[in-house]
């Protein structure tokens, strides 16, 4: 026999008094739908983003950047504390992670979550572009993935085309200083999978 239990039985507390108010109405009193109606689509996917994060974004008086370049991580999962780890262990860097922002691919970190790094609240050089020019006034920002084999998210390109807007107006940034990495180093990164003009296309 089934049993109600847990989430269920909240659930059945929940709707049974919902379908005691509404559940009784006659249909004939409803007006009927048009057949030309359409549901308005939802931008999908909806991005939510924790009063944490967007307190953390507000916090520091950011210094004058001139570009955001934007990265893959080039691994399957990740999040800012794996390849923070990474980047001081092994690449030696004592400030940890060489990106200014990191987002999730929901493999180490949720699905669109963004990462706030270190170097973004010390506002100091990243470690990202392989290029003297970018480190310095480059915003790096890393989407947790492998671009080359299939396509971020669409939970990251929504966090990033919000993060993207954000740090635009906050720093005062060109959309032409918007770029990927490959643009101002040989890299393949983001990966030839990842929408640069979608993104700039979604940019307001
Ligand atoms: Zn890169």
């Amino acid at each position: 026999m089934f049993k109600f239990e847990g989430p269920a039985l909240k659930l059945l507390f929940f709707i049974v008094p919902l379908l005691l108010l509404y559940g009784c109405s006659s249909p004939a009193t409803k007006p009927p739908i048009p057949r030309s109606y359409v549901a308005p689509v939802m931008p999908k996917p909806e991005i939510i983003i924790p009063n944490a994060v967007q307190s953390e974004l507000d916090r520091f008086k950011p210094r004058s950047w001139k570009y955001i370049v934007i990265h893959h991580s080039a691994s399957d999962a990740g999040n800012a504390s794996s390849i923070g780890k990474y980047h001081r262990e092994v690449n030696g860097w004592e400030n940890g992670l060489g990106y200014h922002f990191l987002i999730g691919n929901g493999n180490g970190a949720s699905d669109g979550q963004i990462e706030v790094g270190n170097r973004w609240n010390s506002q100091i050089d990243g470690a990202h572009a392989g290029n003297g020019e970018y480190n310095k006034y480059g915003i790096g920002i890393c989407l947790v993935g492998n671009f080359e084999n299939r396509h971020p998210t669409d939970s990251q390109i929504s966090s990033l085309v919000y993060l993207v807007n954000y740090l635009q107006k906050r720093c005062n940034i060109s959309t032409e200083n918007i770029v990927m990495h490959c643009n101002v180093r040989k890299t393949e990164c983001p990966g030839n999978q990842f929408p640069y003009y979608d993104v700039l296309a979604r940019l307001r």
